[in-house]
């Protein structure tokens, strides 16, 4: 985290060249804000160095010497010795912005997230302009950008009958709320091919619906078919061919969503995934990917622990084939395989659902009604008519595997987070911690990266990746959205134990020129922007 002498030798040299440039720009620069005296990363991936930072509505009008260009603010704050970087990007979100409690962003601005990706996992909305028109009308806390996502127009166009393939007019059809969803300005097209309705399409589908996304130079992301555990997948391996295949016939660019692979048995596939991806690179194909720091993952038990068959049709359908013996029958030993797979029932724990049983492992649960954990998945499916049951799996990832994810220059960061309701009473920490884990952990105290190379991925590299002009750098003309940081209280305080506590050393947070964050606090201020794709 510490930057060496080497650094502090170049600065002069720094400071001259942009002073210079200032100062031949005429009269002296009035500026709205300036912070003054920041340690400056940029964000394109090279050492900080000494410079103020003029801010001018929503721009950065000013980067250099604010004294010897004479520059005169109307504000000014002070951030000696403080690093400035610009604000952080999570490009796989959940975060809800548009309703409370995630229209005010807090788990994500005391990290120093500016911007988030949403619509990711194939569950984007086709009404994308609806929802972009709404973040504008009533104010969002960060700048948001989404996807249109496969599942709802495969719900749109197959109904509830979506567990085969799609014929030819329903494909067609998809076509159009794709193309649709493209126009109103999605980034591109999403994919959770490991949930319903997304399992049951074909390689081909997906292909010709990734085709009308690259007509309008739109990117595919996918959650892709199997991660490691998929029930019944097709394998890590296969499922990284075939999203690069995808994104190869597809014409598009493509970002593994949330890249690592699941499960013991798959955590040693790693280095030929990479292998796999990085050969794909090599050809020409723009390959990206993002990871989660946490060895944990979180997802809904209708979504990821029964086999796709159960839940197939909707919740009622769900329910009835629970309450039917034939069916569990049927059901439940491939629960207790999936189970296996994913590390026991002592690693799963009960995150969004009844209250006295959430933050408790489904072994627990089990115990206490004295009943195998599938059948205590089946009552608490029951309970919650299975809707909104959400768990944690533990030790899922290979936190040797997301070390080396944090090496490679194509790897960007993702919380996969939402702001839980505040009512919820056991959440996922990287919401709260996603990204200042990978400070803490990956750059200071493991020195795996340098903060400039974690700070790149976070930044510039995904507005570069997704096509957003005049974000993600600190540079004059350039959108102010800026985090500030005091590295040396930068804390994660969300814990599996106690996960719904904020980070710390996140010292200010501009969007769009305002603080959101000052002095370490919420500002209550909703200058987020919704992002159309090309940054319009
Ligand atoms: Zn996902």
């Amino acid at each position: 985290m510490k930057t060496g002498p080497v650094t502090r030798a170049v600065l002069g040299w720094s400071f001259l060249l942009v002073t210079g440039l200032a100062a031949q720009a005429g009269p002296p620069p009035r500026v709205d804000l300036l912070l003054l005296g920041g340690r400056v990363l940029d964000g394109a991936g090279g050492d900080w160095v000494w410079a103020d930072i003029g801010i001018t509505a929503d721009r950065i009008s000013f980067l250099g010497h604010a004294a010897s260009a004479r520059v005169r603010a109307r504000d000014t704050v002070s951030v000696k010795g403080l690093l400035v970087t610009p604000g952080l990007w999570d490009v796989h979100s959940h975060e809800e912005v548009g309703r409370v409690p995630g229209r005010w962003g807090k788990p994500f601005l005391t990290q120093g997230v500016t911007t988030v990706i949403l619509g990711v996992d194939g569950f984007g909305n086709n009404e994308v302009a609806a929802m972009l028109a709404r973040y504008r009308r009533q104010g969002i806390a960060l700048n948001a950008a989404r996807f249109v996502g496969h599942g709802p127009a495969r719900t749109k166009v197959m109904g509830t009958d979506f567990a085969r393939p799609a014929r030819p007019e329903e494909i067609e059809a998809m076509k159009r709320y794709v193309k649709k969803g493209m126009d109103e300005g999605a980034l591109g097209f999403s994919t959770g091919l490991a949930y319903n309705p997304g399992y049951y399409s074909t390689t081909e589908e997906v292909i010709a619906l990734n085709r009308v996304a690259a007509a309008s130079g739109g990117i595919y992301d996918t959650h892709d078919r199997d991660m490691g555990v998929s029930y019944k997948g097709i394998g890590f391996l296969n499922s990284v061919t075939e999203a690069i295949r995808i994104a190869e016939e597809g014409g598009t660019s493509l970002v593994f969503s949330h890249f690592n692979s699941l499960g013991l048995k798959a955590h040693p596939d790693m280095p030929e995934a990479i292998r796999r991806i990085e050969a794909a690179r090599g050809r020409g194909v723009n390959i990206m990917a993002a990871q989660i720091v946490y060895t944990a993952s979180e997802s809904s038990v209708d979504g990821h622990l029964m086999p796709r068959w159960a839940p197939a049709g909707g919740p009622d359908s769900l329910l009835a084939r629970l309450k039917d013996p034939v069916s569990w029958a049927r059901m439940e030993p491939e629960i207790a395989e999936i189970l296996a797979n994913r590390g026991g029932p002592t690693k799963i724990l009960i995150t969004e659902g009844p209250k006295e049983f959430t933050k408790r492992s489904l072994a627990d649960i089990g115990a206490q009604w004295g009943v195998s954990p599938t059948e205590a998945i089946r009552r608490l499916l029951i309970m919650t008519h299975g809707t909104r049951l959400m768990d944690m799996n533990l030790d899922i990832y290979s936190i040797e595997n997301v070390r080396t994810l944090a090496r490679k220059d194509w790897v960007m960061t993702t919380t996969d987070g939402y702001t839980p309701a505040t009512d919820t009473t056991y959440t996922h920490p990287r919401t709260y911690g996603g990204f200042t884990r990978k400070f803490t952990q990956l750059v200071r105290d493991e020195k795996l990266i340098t903060m400039p190379a974690a700070i790149r991925g976070m930044t510039s590299l995904p507005a570069s990746f997704y096509g957003i002009p005049n974000r993600g750098l600190i540079k004059p003309g350039f959108y102010a959205d800026l985090a500030v940081f005091d590295e040396s209280r930068i804390q994660e305080k969300a814990s599996y134990d106690q996960p719904r506590q904020y980070s710390e050393g996140t010292v200010h947070v501009l969007v769009n020129g305002k603080f959101a964050l000052r002095d370490g606090k919420v500002t209550g201020v909703l200058a987020g922007q919704p992002i159309r794709r090309g940054g319009r």
